[in-house]
């Protein structure tokens, strides 16, 4: 039923207009044509602080069924190399010319939401009523999501479509806790007058030293992901600053881990005559949908409908899904056949692209009620 050229026509056409986080300008005015092209009249909101647009959001009622209403959503962000995308076609498999992401994450998700909006509008299928919500800057922390206001987000379920294997069903994702930490100690000359400093460096990297870092335990991690300090080798450094982040599926562990990041550098910075002043902040909860709930029971009879013998995960990562369900509309992320996501290696089967629209529509279809 899915239209293969179409689809892989619009996917390239996505991928060839440059949407780094916070600048979606040009793909979300072309967004919001082709939608109105279709009939749909998309509004813009909840712009993140520094971005060009916000997200784009719109209903579309429900034909010939009374199902409940269906989030369907998909970034627009891609990471970085993502300037200049040039999508080559070749054995099946379609990449970029190896200077660049190919943004098939998540423009492939992108691209399957419209062909499931022009095919259900072509072939007049009934279907449950949906929210249709393109977002913004997903990739630099969920920026725009965040972003949204809570109104806005309006549905009883939600499909997230991101990222790889269409065979997938993410319906566990843990809580993130970032932090900045800055370590002050005393600037002094370092050979005239060494005994006069306190070196903020010593202090954090003896701090750094004595965590506990990587995978904690089967459901929580935590690392030290940025330092930044000093000006000269002749100075004593009087201030350094850390960037870190824990993550876990339980929300005790990841404050226990924060907590004793935190007092290990407190210690630490004390032991060494440093101060240390550290900012925390919640980036994502986490969430988790029984596999006995009704989401997830429609979600596994479409895969099953569609031929997919569907593999049920949890991820480490967090994505706009943790802000959905925070929001209170029970989420789950669908793979749309992405692979190496986030390196120049990034390719796409167009056996997955396809095979991934025609599963979202199959599970679409389970939520459908007379
Ligand atoms: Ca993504």
């Amino acid at each position: 039923m899915i239209d293969q050229r179409r689809l892989v026509k619009t996917f390239k056409q996505l991928v060839t207009i440059d949407s780094l986080s916070l600048k979606e300008g040009a793909i979300m005015r072309f967004l919001k044509k082709e939608l109105a092209g279709l009939g749909w009249r998309a509004a813009f909101t909840g712009r993140p602080a520094g971005g060009e647009v916000g997200s784009l959001v719109f209903l579309v009622p429900g034909f010939k069924s009374k199902g409940p209403r269906l989030l369907l959503n998909a970034h627009v962000d891609t990471v970085v190399p993502g300037k200049g995308i040039k999508p080559i076609e070749k054995g099946g498999y379609i990449t970029s010319d190896g200077s660049t992401i190919l943004g098939a994450d998540n423009k492939a998700g992108v691209a399957v939401i419209l062909e499931i909006l022009r095919i259900i509008k072509e072939k007049k299928l009934s279907h449950p009523p949906l929210q249709v919500l393109f977002t913004v800057a997903e990739e630099i922390g969920l920026v725009g999501a965040a972003a949204l206001p809570p109104s806005a987000v309006k549905a009883d379920f939600g499909l997230v479509l991101d990222g790889g294997e269409i065979d997938k069903v993410v319906c566990r994702a843990p809580n993130q806790y970032n932090f900045v930490a800055r370590v002050y100690g005393r600037a002094a000359h370092a050979g005239i007058h060494p005994e006069e400093g306190i070196n903020a460096i010593k202090a954090a990297s003896a701090a750094i030293a004595k965590m506990k870092l990587g995978r904690i335990d089967q459901e929580t991690t935590a690392n030290i992901g940025m330092i930044h300090g000093g000006v000269a080798t002749n100075i004593i450094p009087d201030e350094v600053e850390i960037r870190g982040e824990a993550r876990s599926h339980r929300l005790a562990k990841v404050k226990k881990q924060i907590g004793q990041m935190e007092k290990t550098l407190q210690n630490e910075c004390r032991r060494h005559g440093a101060v240390c002043k550290i900012r925390f902040a919640r980036i994502y909860e986490s969430f988790n949908i029984a596999e006995t709930s009704p989401l997830m029971e429609k979600a596994i009879a479409g895969m099953k409908a569609s031929g997919i013998r569907p593999k049920i995960a949890g991820t480490g990562g967090g994505s706009d899904a943790n802000i959905f369900n925070a929001l209170g509309v029970p989420s789950l992320i669908i793979g749309v056949g992405a692979d190496n996501v986030h390196t120049t290696k990034e390719r796409l089967a167009v056996r997955d692209l396809v095979r991934g629209a025609e599963i979202v529509l199959s599970i679409i279809k389970e939520f459908n009620r007379d």
